[in-house]
């Protein structure tokens, strides 16, 4: 296909498709699906090679948001039974974070609930961090707290935090419509003072909200236009309770073709796959490693992933390796100091010279055992949509129960 070939080449040369053929990509058929895998494949392994990074999430502060995303299962209003606590402990926030390490992940990333932190707040995680980095010889540690000041970023650089991150989530045109409590230029600005400030950005998207393919691609192509170090690409899980309860309009074949989509647009970007894999790709996961070099391990911030261990098998079983400490995760040229930091001046996803957020923050939980959802889907989605793999989370950070890492 001419298409595929142009894109290779010009994500093989960091240079990024252009608009149409970004939406040529999500207009493929089930039959050239493999043949879309291949292609965006050859770009993901010309910058990461088969290496898979591994990153945990430890939800520092779970639900009673005052804002109003919905997506989220922690939004103000929420419905959702999902676990609701205030700031774990230092100590509890470290125990986790070291179970995910031990786990083999290489990066801890720390979320709380909230629009934002209060001072207080950036100096109780600032000691987490602090305490997380010592006890962790050369783990990464991201941030996720929410809309960010310019002081508040320098500071969690300072403690030792890696990274920061802050989603997009979706387009400008469509931002509105899915949260009114904060702008889509709030989460721009956010994303703005941690580049200032030092610190790896991660900023990434949702997808499956009833979005149009003209939405995702914008949203993409303002990430690039970004220039963050990862992008997250979370497929939304609708939770019951929240107000996109009945968006079931996934496919794994949908999936795949988003994530082929998100590689071509940033070939030399960290593109990882969060919340909503084991919901939406099923039996399919495998196939999504050959387009992201990275993943979350376990569980999510709200509900339950697949089994840290089945993580594993299954980078093994489809003939990837996971990344270890010792290996910097982005190709040299994105490099400003060899430790994943953004490139002085860097510019947008793998386009120039040096190269190409959740939870707010985050990711909208994904998981793999049974519970509670029960909902019909809604009237567009999906013949195959399975509610009944939405889990809410039960263990690990909040519980009693130990960590799925
Ligand atoms: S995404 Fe973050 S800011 Fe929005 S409702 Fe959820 S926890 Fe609150």
């Amino acid at each position: 296909m001419d298409l595929l070939t142009a894109l290779v080449d010009k994500g093989l040369r960091r240079e990024p498709p252009t608009r149409d053929e970004a939406l040529a990509v999500l207009a493929t058929s089930d039959d050239e699906l493999l043949d879309v895998v291949a292609a965006a494949g050859r770009v993901r392994r010309q910058w990461f090679g088969r290496r898979v990074k591994l990153n945990y999430l430890v939800n520092l502060k779970s639900g009673l948001c005052p804002e109003d995303c919905s997506y989220c299962s922690q939004r103000l209003g929420s419905q959702a039974d999902i676990l609701k606590y205030t700031w774990l402990k230092p100590d509890e926030a470290v125990a986790a974070a070291t179970a995910g390490v031990s786990g083999g992940a290489k990066r801890v990333c720390l979320v709380a609930s909230g629009r934002g932190p209060t001072d207080r707040d950036v100096d109780r995680v600032s000691k987490t961090i602090e305490a997380i980095k010592e006890g962790n010889e050369g783990v990464e540690v991201c941030a996720c707290l929410g809309l960010l000041s310019g002081d508040q970023a320098e500071r969690l650089r300072a403690a030792g935090a890696d990274a920061y991150n802050h989603n997009l989530n979706t387009s400008e045109g469509t931002y509105a419509g899915i949260t009114t409590t904060h702008t889509y230029d709030d989460r721009v600005d956010t994303v703005r003072q941690a580049q200032a400030a030092g610190l790896s950005a991660c900023s990434g998207l949702i997808a499956g909200m009833g979005e149009s393919d003209a939405d995702l691609v914008d949203v993409v192509f303002s990430l690039r236009a970004l220039d963050p170090d990862s992008v997250p690409v979370n497929f939304l899980i609708p939770f019951e309770g929240t107000p996109l309860a009945k968006e079931w309009n996934l496919t794994p074949q949908r999936c795949l073709r988003i994530l082929a989509m998100v590689r071509f647009v940033c070939p030399d970007v960290e593109v990882r796959l969060a919340g909503g894999r084991e919901v939406h790709l099923r039996t399919m996961q495998p196939l999504a490693l050959h387009l992201v070099n990275s993943i979350f391990l376990g569980d999510y911030l709200t509900s339950e992933g697949q089994a840290g261990q089945a993580d594993l098998d299954m980078i093994t079983d489809a003939g990837f390796e996971v990344e270890g400490a010792e290996t910097t995760t982005l190709p040299a040229h994105r490099r400003a100091d060899g430790d994943g930091a953004p490139a002085a001046g860097g510019s947008g996803c793998g386009s120039h010279d040096t190269g190409c957020g959740s939870c707010e923050h985050g990711e909208p939980a994904a998981a793999r055992t049974v519970a509670a959802a029960t909902s019909a889907p809604g009237p567009a989605a999906s013949a195959g949509a399975r509610t009944d793999l939405v889990a809410v989370r039960r263990r690990g950070a909040g519980t009693d129960l130990p960590p799925n890492a």
